[in-house]
């Protein structure tokens, strides 16, 4: 996609710290942390949300998460939050599917 903003992060046309890469995810920090750790996993591959899968793309999706508990493990975090928001009702403002992973500081559930 050539003006997604994530898009654009992974062929490096914008400057982006990323903390993890592989062939078919990228993991770097978010610009405007909501906590001491927060970075986005994403897929190379663009999706506008989760809702954008199917069930062809379970292996993708199952690799968002090793590359989420790569980072956890590497990062020495024993508990974080890992989540997606799918939608502008959700929250969702960059629309090419993301996990937040967030951590270092205490959480409350359910989240606003
Ligand atoms: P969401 O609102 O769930 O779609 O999450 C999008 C996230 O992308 C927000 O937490 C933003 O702070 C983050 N973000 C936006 N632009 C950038 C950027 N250039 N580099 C890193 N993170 C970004």
């Amino acid at each position: 996609m050539a003006d997604c903003l994530f898009c654009r992060i992974i062929r490096r046309e914008i400057p982006a710290q990323i903390v993890q890469e592989d062939e078919h995810a990228l993991v770097f920090r978010d610009i405007q942390p909501q906590a001491p750790t927060h970075v986005l996993v994403i897929p190379k591959k663009h999706f506008g949300s989760l809702l954008d899968t199917s069930d062809a793309d379970a292996v993708l999706l199952g690799r968002l998460q090793a590359a989420a508990r790569r980072f956890a493990a590497e990062a020495g975090l024993s508990s974080f939050r890992l989540v997606a928001n799918n939608g502008r009702g959700a929250g969702q403002s960059v629309d090419h599917l993301h996990y937040h992973l967030l951590a270092g500081r205490a959480m409350q559930w359910p989240p606003g």
